[in-house]
């Protein structure tokens, strides 16, 4: 079976072609700022890459495209659209309506829309690509995977927040979690790589990238997560500000004279350790400016690191211990120094990270030393293939 693997941002979209015989990954490709004239369409092949800058209006023009260079003669790999099975997409939030993936339906595309207001800036181009697939290959079964899903398992007591009942009953305020898709394969992929069924371990999973969250996920299931409502939550991230007081966002408006949605920028965009450094959202400049003696980019360190820690003994403390703490995305799985300066100081809980075993990038890597009675791993995260596995799945039912 061929999966398409889509994942549709406001302006991007990223695709992956799988053979689900072998999980090959035979193409993959990108494209960028749709909707302008110097739209670029990167697609990768066979080890080639072929980039081309033009004009792309729209989502349904991106999907044609990629579809004509995957049946391309120079740089397809399959002779015709006619052999894609299915589709998958990664859509951000599925709410408390979908709780796995699932098998898109006119009744499910209703679902999404609801669920769209709760992510305003997310599931709406979820949406446009599902329908651009539908216009041009309205015979192929598509896939929802939702981002939200896999923390549908947490109790009312950890998703719950401390306001009226009302507001969560009439307006879903509660905690949802994102990076569920990548939660949810990095705790299969360390089992598996630990040869311990999922359903007996406590896992501590730090997803560290541009977006950072972590999961506490007690016998295969999350129990808990940093974000939240929305993605802003949690420890503090690239250009998010993480948790704050909320009667910070009053006073800030007030003093200011701020918009919602000039808030809304100022905590997203303009927060994080991008804010608290005036260096960079990027790990590496922070990383090569601290060298140099620069404070401030120290100190968005210090901070991220130590979010860090104190979220893996919060969720040590949610679970009644933990077996394993995973490492993944941009950071987790290549800031070297990074995973040393938040691991440094769990060794009260069982956990001691071997420096050698640390000097890893990249791939699947036990990062403890054999004495550690908490095992620390770097598992390369993988949502894509969870996407089409889901698919492969479903479409087989
Ligand atoms: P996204 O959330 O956009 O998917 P990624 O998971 O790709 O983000 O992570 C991007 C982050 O990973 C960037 O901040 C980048 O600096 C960081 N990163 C990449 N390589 C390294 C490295 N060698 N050391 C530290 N951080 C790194």
């Amino acid at each position: 079976m061929i999966v398409l693997v889509l994942n549709c941002g406001s302006s991007s979209l990223k695709y992956q072609l799988v053979n689900m015989d072998n999980e090959e990954v035979m193409a993959k490709g990108l494209v960028e700022r749709i909707g302008m004239e110097d739209a670029v369409f990167t697609h990768k092949w066979n080890g080639q890459k072929k980039e081309v800058t033009q004009s792309i209006p729209d989502h349904k023009v991106a999907v044609q495209l990629l579809l004509n260079a995957l049946t391309d003669k120079e740089c397809g790999v399959i002779a015709s659209m006619d052999a894609i099975d299915a589709i998958g997409h990664r859509v951000v939030h599925g709410g408390e309506e979908f709780a796995a993936s699932t098998l898109i339906t006119d009744e499910v595309m209703k679902a999404l829309e609801r669920c769209s207001d709760m992510a305003p800036l997310h599931n709406p181009p979820n949406i446009i690509g599902i329908n651009a697939c539908k216009a041009i290959m309205p015979n192929v079964p598509q896939v929802a995977v939702f981002d939200t899903a896999f923390h549908q398992t947490m109790p009312a007591k950890a998703y719950m927040y401390g306001l009226p009942y009302e507001l969560y009953k009439e307006n879903g305020i509660r905690r949802y979690g994102f990076h569920g898709t990548s939660h949810r394969y990095v705790a299969g992929q360390v089992a598996k790589v630990m040869g311990k069924p999922v359903e007996e371990l406590r896992i501590i999973n730090c997803h560290l990238g541009n977006g950072s969250s972590l999961a506490a996920i007690k016998n295969g299931k999350c129990v808990d997560t940093t974000m939240g409502f929305t993605p802003l939550a949690g420890v503090l991230m690239g250009t998010r500000c993480g948790d704050l007081d909320p009667a910070i966002v009053l006073n800030v408006m007030d003093k200011k004279g701020l918009s919602t949605s000039e808030m809304d920028t100022l905590m997203n965009k303009k927060s994080g350790v991008l804010g608290i450094s005036g260096v960079s959202s990027d790990f590496r400049d922070l990383g090569a400016a601290a060298a140099e003696g620069n404070e401030r980019a120290q100190l968005a360190l210090d901070m991220f690191h130590y979010q860090v820690r104190k979220f893996i003994g919060a969720f040590a403390a949610a679970m009644g211990g933990v077996d394993v703490i995973t490492f993944t995305a941009g950071v987790g799985e290549n800031g070297i120094e990074d995973r040393a300066a938040i691991c440094d100081g769990l060794e009260y809980l069982g956990a001691k990270l071997c420096p050698e075993r640390n000097n890893v990038r990249g791939k699947d890597a036990l990062i403890s030393t054999d004495d550690s009675t908490v095992k620390m791993y770097v598992i390369p995260t993988n949502e894509e293939i969870m996407i089409a596995r889901d698919t492969k799945e479903i479409v087989a039912e």
